[in-house]
């Protein structure tokens, strides 16, 4: 079986068996799937899903039904600097939102990290796992698949301040019950493939883009796109147009399958002297988290890394409760409920100097 032919029989058909094609400096790789040597069980893979199906045995394919018309345009690998920044530059020039798969020994994610980090920290663009040599998973041992994904997840971290779990795209989108299962070991339970591409992983001409642009563009769409050379650039301005034609969203594979994270819950309250200090429980992938409280009828807030903070000066004699949100890449949750309330002492009352001393000279 040829990886067309297997590729047919996984499902994925015509979208998948001209996508994802490797950059020459791993052409190596797909050696093995063109020859149809592909490794591991991939009976999960052949299951044919009935009626509309987005995810299948934790493979997600497209986005869930919403009442929302959307799409999610993912860009991969991004072994053409300029073509990153020519992302970056869209996002930030249309206000849009898309998700990049970070082949991270690409240095382009490294120079352009700064330039990026803001529209990530505002949800515009998410980052997430697309390993760190971009090798064929299904060919890798357990540890070897994991260290590819911790790899380039502690690129991100130290270069986008973010945790990219769960959501990866294995590369060549190869994947097995053996690379889901090792990849959820380490908190990667997300694979993301796709139901429409560019086909742009190796240079195409515009008119085969554009083609690709209008077979595939459509409602709860994952686009698969690639920042390997800049052929699509060209064609910014009429996607553009497309995407609003069609009356469709742009959104990140965060906002479509994870909404809105979870408020923490708080877990308590102390008081100590004019202090107060409150904890509060982990939300995954939280990038901070915002206090609310009432003092004389104003309410503060304030924005804290960990899921601790210590209140100093608060007034005496005065009663407080708090309530925290998370933020996670940009999104806001509702607010937990209230600690309990705590109430600071007033100061015990001191012999006042003022006040008059039994005077026994007075008879
Ligand atoms: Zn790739």
């Amino acid at each position: 079986m040829n990886r067309r032919q297997l590729l047919v029989a996984l499902g994925l058909g015509a979208v998948a068996a001209t996508t994802d094609t490797p950059t020459s400096a791993n052409a190596h790789a797909l050696v093995g799937l063109e020859q149809g040597n592909l490794s591991g069980d991939i009976s999960m893979l052949t299951r044919q899903p009935s009626g509309y199906v987005y995810v299948r045995d934790s493979i997600v394919y497209r986005l869930p039904r919403s009442r929302k018309r959307r799409m999610a345009w993912t860009v991969d690998d991004g072994t053409s600097v300029t073509m990153i920044n020519n992302y970056v530059n869209w996002v930030k020039q249309h206000n849009l939102r898309l998700t990049f798969f970070v082949y991270s020994d690409m240095h382009g994610w490294r120079t352009l990290a700064a330039k990026i980090r803001p529209l990530v920290a505002t949800g515009q663009i998410q980052i997430a796992n697309h390993t760190a040599r971009h090798p064929d998973l299904t060919k890798l041992s357990t540890h070897q698949i994991q260290k590819e994904l911790w790899d380039c997840h502690k690129f991100i971290v130290k270069h986008y301040g973010v945790d990219a779990r769960p959501y990866f795209r294995p590369p060549y989108g190869a994947v097995n019950h053996h690379v889901v299962k090792a990849a959820a070991a380490i908190g990667y339970t997300k694979p993301i493939m796709w139901s429409g591409t560019l086909a742009d992983a190796t240079r195409i001409s515009t008119t085969g883009i554009w083609n690709n642009v209008r077979q595939y563009m459509g409602n709860e769409v994952i686009m698969l796109a690639h920042a390997n050379n800049t052929q699509t650039a060209h064609l910014f301005a009429r996607i553009l147009r497309r995407i609003r034609s069609k009356r469709l969203a742009l959104v990140t594979l965060q906002d479509a399958l994870s909404p809105r994270p979870k408020p923490p819950s708080v877990l308590h309250a102390t008081v100590s002297g004019t202090s107060v200090s409150l904890t509060w429980s982990t939300v995954t992938n939280a990038q901070f988290y915002e206090v609310v409280y009432w003092e004389s009828g104003i309410r503060k807030t304030l924005t804290v890394a960990s899921r601790v903070h210590t209140f100093t000066g608060l007034i005496p004699g005065r009663q407080y409760q708090f309530r925290v949100a998370s933020s996670v890449f940009g999104v806001k949750s509702g607010l937990s409920a209230g600690s309990n309330f705590v109430k600071i002492a007033s100061p015990t009352p001191q012999p006042s100097p003022s006040a008059p001393e039994p005077n026994p000279s007075i008879t």
